[in-house]
């Protein structure tokens, strides 16, 4: 019996489990590039060349490794840029029985798969994804009848489970957590390495060609395109991080600087989000680098929190609130999202540096999304289906079961404080002392209200203000809400005027 494989671009592995019992006498593979997933939002350059390279180069090396791949390229006259009719007409041609495939990663395409078998008449098997180390049924199990769903728990039961930094029955070092450790500015005198740097070939240098002619008006760049697009290129990147900066990625977890967008992360999103690597392959390496050399343990620590907890938990509380998640404004937030977004054309230098760093590479790292990107258009209160939209266009790492929840969730506090304990609102205070951003700013970060004052200053006790209703109860912002009770009521009402002409100019679209 001949059955056919279908893999998902987010699924380049050869250990997917929709490979499991393949027959390579028999058996055949479909993967295909459709414009609708390269132009559904106004992705970056770079993620699409990044995309399509990766998918290309998995192609060639299952096709040497003996597959027979049916594989659709984005401007082949026959792509019919849809699953079904591309397999439909696959079955006509060549019997195929059975349709293997792996869960995709966002809910709606399992809610498509779902139709899939009675259109084209044949049995699909829609197997577990094994990129994602808890299944979605464990993360539902253990969300079951709690009140909250803390990350810690579900990290600590995913350490203990997986044996992960444990030493016998004990977290390594005698703390699950070191995360007080990993909050240093960074203005040390410490060599930043450089990030892994891959030069494209000739395949990935023709997809920047096909890109820049197919995608003109999207965003972003491709020049300096230096992603790995191969499983063997993205373990060079994942050793060379584990040998080059792990050691210092816990002290400078939250640092920002002007002077290097990528500092001590791992830049690993994008290959662990489409499968050239695997979670687990990084949380060994990364063990092995704390049992056998000298990397602190708030490092190790640090990165296995992001791995093992953070991605696997905001995984399962995607499925756990699909679709409602998506729609979620829980702080009613109804602003647009401003231009500069897209362009950086802002007086805020951090939010400049910020965008410029994301245009220039598709990339930006965690804090410079949450307590900058996400922060602003928090305390603002623009509307989550544009933030959203931007977050989900502008990164190469960028897919709803990840975006969502960060954003919607962590950044936003748009899902009521199902993520986070409360909201990651934070004044230019918070900036100048994780960043050096202030010192070149148009902005004076030591002043409170006012033509010249820190926009992150006013906006901050506005949204609390504005808010009150809603998060005054909140113990974690206790102290918050104190000071701003506190607040004599002439200061308050110059935040309130200074944010008032701010948001009369950000619609006017004037630069700010
Ligand atoms: P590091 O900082 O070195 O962290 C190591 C790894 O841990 C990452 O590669 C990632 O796989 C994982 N990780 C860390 N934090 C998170 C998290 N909060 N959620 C999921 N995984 C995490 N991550 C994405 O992969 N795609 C997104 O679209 C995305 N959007 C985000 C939007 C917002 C508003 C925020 C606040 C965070 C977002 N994140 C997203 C999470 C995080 O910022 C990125 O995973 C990280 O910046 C990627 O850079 P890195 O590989 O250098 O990660
Ligand atoms: Fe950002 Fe305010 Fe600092 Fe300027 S002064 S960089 S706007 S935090």
């Amino acid at each position: 019996m001949r059955n056919l494989c279908l893999i998902f671009p987010d699924q380049l592995n050869h250990e997917i489990s929709s490979l499991e019992d393949f027959d390579q006498n028999l058996d055949e593979i479909l993967i295909c590039e459709f414009k609708k997933d390269f132009d559904n939002v106004n992705h970056h350059k770079k993620k699409i060349v990044y995309q399509i390279s990766c998918m290309r180069h998995f192609n060639l090396e299952m096709v040497e490794m003996g597959y027979t791949v049916n594989y659709i390229k984005l401007n082949a006259p026959n792509n019919k840029n849809n699953h079904i009719a591309e397999i439909l007409t696959l079955v006509k041609e060549k019997d195929f029985k059975k349709i293997f495939l792996t869960e995709p990663s966002t809910y709606d395409e399992l809610e498509s798969i779902k139709k899939w078998q009675e259109i084209i008449g044949i049995n699909i098997e829609v197997r577990k994804n094994n990129l994602f180390i808890c299944d979605k049924k464990e993360f539902e199990l253990w969300a079951e009848g709690r009140k909250e769903l803390r990350l810690e728990f579900f990290y600590r039961m995913l350490r203990k489970k997986l044996n992960i930094l444990m030493d016998d029955e004990k977290p390594t070092g005698d703390r699950w957590n070191f995360d007080k450790s990993n909050r240093k500015p960074f203005r040390d005198n410490i060599t930043i390495p450089d990030t892994y740097i891959s030069s494209p070939d000739k395949l990935t240098t023709n997809i920047i060609n096909l890109v820049n002619q197919e995608f003109p008006e999207h965003f972003g760049k491709t020049d300096n395109f230096i992603f790995a697009v191969t499983r063997a290129d993205a373990i060079d990147a994942l050793t060379l991080f584990v040998k080059e900066r792990l050691k210092y990625f816990g002290d400078y977890q939250d640092a920002m600087t002007v002077e290097d967008p990528w500092l001590f992360h791992c830049h690993l999103s994008m290959y662990l989000n489409n499968g050239l690597i695997k979670p687990i392959e990084c949380l060994e390496l990364a063990e092995r680098a704390y049992r056998d050399s000298n990397i602190p343990i708030n490092s190790v620590e640090g990165f296995t929190r992001q791995i093992l907890g953070w991605r696997e938990y905001v995984r399962g509380l995607y499925w756990l609130k699909m679709p409602d998640y998506r729609t979620l404004n829980s702080l009613n937030a109804k602003l647009d999202l401003p231009s500069f977004y897209w362009d950086g054309e802002t007086n805020m230098n951090c939010i400049k540096l910020c965008v410029e760093n994301t245009k220039d590479n598709a990339y930006a790292h965690h804090i410079q999304r949450l307590m900058i990107l996400g922060n602003f258009a928090l305390i603002s209160g623009i509307n989550p289906i544009d933030v959203n939209d931007w977050f989900l266009s502008v990164y190469a790492d960028a897919y709803e079961w990840v975006e969502l929840p960060n954003v919607t969730g962590m950044a936003l506090y748009a899902d009521d404080g199902i993520m986070a304990s409360k909201p990651y609102a934070a004044s230019g205070a918070y900036i100048k002392r994780m960043s050096n951003y202030c010192d070149q700013c148009h902005y004076d970060v030591k002043e409170k209200t006012g033509e010249k004052a820190c926009p992150f200053n006013y906006l901050y006790w506005n949204f609390l203000d504005n808010n009150k209703n809603k998060l005054s109860k909140n113990p974690r912002l206790g102290l918050a809400y104190r000071n701003l009770n506190n607040m004599p009521n002439e200061k308050l009402k110059n935040v309130k005027k200074s944010a008032h002409t701010f948001f009369v100019k950000m619609k006017n679209n004037e630069k700010i």
